[in-house]
């Protein structure tokens, strides 16, 4: 199961550098609990576009995601692994989502098959990116850019298979949807 990091576990505050000023939204810990109840691994693919621009470092990168999995332990949970791109847009990398390199490495590292797992994610690059592996996809869109996110998500005829309100309630459909 891949996760998006900014806007889907956390709320975005845009080139967030600072380990401690990461918050965790509610019901994440518990979303993740579930689908790793389920059997999934949860991986989490993130852009981090800030490291090339020279916002923030790797090092800053990984003591945010040792943050949110702080603050998931008192969930009793944890994302499983997370993969980032470092890379600005220019660069024209692979990695960067919606490009799929790194859901290629997750798959390849961790034995996921993509045919049986599911990206749940706030944009659309997100879905765009599951699509291109035929992977199930799930958007949650942040509170307050639902329409943008729908939008955006129809300028770019990318099509989620589901739609849900929050990370546990997308968690939760996915689930019961077999
Ligand atoms: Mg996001
Ligand atoms: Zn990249």
């Amino acid at each position: 199961m891949f996760v998006d990091r900014d806007g889907t576990i956390n709320p975005d505050l845009k080139y967030l550098r600072d380990a401690d000023r990461l918050e965790v939204y509610r019901g994440v810990s518990e979303g993740v609990r579930l689908l790793r109840e389920h059997g999934f691994l949860a991986v989490c693919v993130t852009n981090q576009s800030g490291v090339e621009r020279g916002f923030y470092t790797e090092a800053d990168v990984d003591r945010i995601h040792g943050r949110v999995n702080e603050i998931l332990a008192r969930g009793g949970t944890a994302i499983d692994r997370f993969y980032y791109c470092p890379h600005a847009p220019e660069t024209g990398c692979r990695c960067r989502k919606p490009g799929t390199l790194l859901f290629e490495r997750a798959s390849a590292e961790l034995g996921i098959s993509f045919a049986s797992s599911a990206i749940l994610g706030d944009r659309s690059i997100d879905i765009e990116a599951g699509e291109k592996l035929g992977m199930l996809t799930v958007l949650v869109p942040s509170r307050g850019h639902e329409e943008e996110v729908l939008r955006e998500c129809k300028e770019r005829g990318v099509r989620p298979d589901l739609v849900a309100p929050s990370f546990r309630a997308g968690a939760a459909r996915l689930l019961h949807r077999g």
